[in-house]
């Protein structure tokens, strides 16, 4: 079959790689540790499983406005209202994830040739996202030592008459840095400057552990007037199975991203739809729960990740990923990539990280802090223990 350029365009994640040869060992009883995970270790809430069932119940089964149901809607206005944003429900619409919001988005403002800024390292289905829709990904390179994060000068270093957007992440997939009130402020003046739109990924905003999520709609009206708020419930609520995300920004826009969900998926699915009612409009103490663990698990294995010989890595503020520089420890075991270190790693040791090629920045790796403390403890140690062993 003769596939579309299109398809033959996108690039297979190489973390899949990696998951299935994890699979494949632990499906052969080897104790394999998975790092590699980009979902919360808890269950969804209690109360918001209940709020399922309970519609299913009462027949809330059917079809709902492509945009989501005006309920959801109002929940979600009532969310980013209790942050400081003010959106009308017509500038609101509920998609099947984060994701799938990102994806109508790029189909709604790009045209062929069109440029959109990533900073590397980025999450994944940034770029093919793009390119999807007719866009060129442009690429701009962060590192340690700006805690992965742009300013107007890289900025301006990449952008040309024809960039249209910007892709902001905080806190960040895969670095968990996260923007000060002022990196924003300098953003959004050269965002208002140029005429750009900002894609504000938010997804990761109640996983923050040191310092203040800060959105950059908040920073007045003519930035937020070119921002695109994502977000949803998948991270926050750990209901990434549920398919609830939303898009917040231009009504225009908004309008333009429903139709589309109205001749492609239709509404998001409706029991979902009512869960994700209860999690925004129901009781919030989860959040704290959750957060509470994932920053103690911080706390606990950052240094002992630090003990490892040649590791750089910024504490990440954000999100469940630690994301270290690993470019001298690979030196220091006598091989000559990362990519081959996450592969040996996983033959000879058992631990599943990804590679941060995945992302962009091929001298790194990401490792997933979403399980469990005595899992994450053992897979440092052998990690230690691979290092050491073959200085
Ligand atoms: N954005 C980022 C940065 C993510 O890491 C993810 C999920 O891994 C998403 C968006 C997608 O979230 P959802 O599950 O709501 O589609």
């Amino acid at each position: 079959m003769q596939l579309s350029e299109r398809v033959q365009k996108l690039t297979p994640s190489s973390t899949l790689a990696i998951t299935a040869k994890a699979n494949e060992l632990k499906a052969s009883g080897q104790p394999v540790i998975g790092l590699a995970a980009g979902e919360p270790d808890f269950n969804t809430p209690d109360n918001i499983i209940q709020a399922a069932f309970r519609a299913v119940e009462e027949g809330k089964t059917k079809y709902t406005p492509a945009g989501g149901l005006p309920k959801l809607k109002q929940a979600i206005q009532g969310k980013l209202e209790r942050d400081g944003l003010n959106y009308d429900v017509s500038e609101i619409m509920v998609a099947s994830g984060a994701k799938h919001a990102l994806y109508n988005l790029f189909q709604s403002i790009l045209d062929e040739g069109d440029e959109v800024i990533i900073p590397i390292p980025y999450w994944v289905s940034y770029p093919e996202q793009v390119k999807l829709a007719g866009g060129k990904p442009v690429y701009v390179g962060t590192d340690e030592s700006t805690a992965f994060k742009v300013t107007p000068d890289k900025l301006n270093s990449v952008m040309t008459d024809k960039t249209k957007a910007l892709i902001l992440n905080t806190p960040s997939n895969p670095t968990g840095s996260l923007y000060t009130k002022e990196e924003l402020k300098a953003v959004a003046d050269w965002a208002v400057r140029h005429n750009i739109v900002v894609v504000s990924d938010e997804i990761y905003e109640t996983l923050v552990y040191d310092g203040e999520h800060i959105s950059i709609a908040s920073l007045g009206e003519a930035i937020k007037a070119l921002t695109v708020i994502i977000n949803g419930v998948s991270k926050s609520h750990s209901m990434t199975g549920w398919r609830i995300g939303y898009a917040a920004g231009d009504r225009q826009l908004i309008k333009a991203m429903t139709d589309l969900s109205s001749h492609s998926t239709s509404n998001p699915t409706t029991p979902s739809q009512w869960a994700a009612i209860e999690a925004y409009d129901g009781d919030q103490t989860f959040l704290q729960e959750m957060n509470a663990t994932f920053k103690s698990r911080l706390e606990t294995i950052y240094p002992l990740l630090m003990e490892i010989p040649g590791i750089e890595c910024i504490k990440p503020q954000g999100a469940f990923y630690l994301y270290p520089n690993v470019k001298e420890t690979v030196k220091l075991c006598g091989l000559d990539s990362a990519d081959a270190f996450v592969e040996k790693l996983l033959e000879e040791s058992l631990v599943a990280v990804v590679p941060g090629s995945s992302f962009g920045s091929p001298d790194n790796i990401r490792m997933s802090y979403a399980t469990d403390l005595d899992s994450m403890t053992e897979a440092i140690s052998r990690i230690k223990k691979f290092v050491t062993d073959r200085m």
